[in-house]
């Protein structure tokens, strides 16, 4: 897994979210459904932080991070 470095810029609840978003993707590729279901497991408000994240990105620079592109 790698990480950009700009990640670790964010606030931690995002650093958070970033990381558990890549070790989900170790059990499930992609972003359907199922994913979803066991990211809310590790991180029950993922989504609230993914438009966080989201747009933080829209306003920043972080460069390719895992979670913004199809990591
Ligand atoms: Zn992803």
């Amino acid at each position: 897994m790698a990480l950009h470095w700009a990640v670790f810029q964010l606030p931690a609840h995002l650093v958070d979210y970033v990381i558990a978003h890549e070790l989900a993707h170790i059990k499930i590729a992609g972003h359907g459904p199922d994913y979803w279901t066991l990211l809310r497991r590790a991180i029950p408000d993922c989504e609230a932080r993914k438009e966080e994240l989201d747009d933080l990105g829209r306003r920043l620079w972080l460069g390719q991070t895992a979670a913004a592109g199809d990591g």
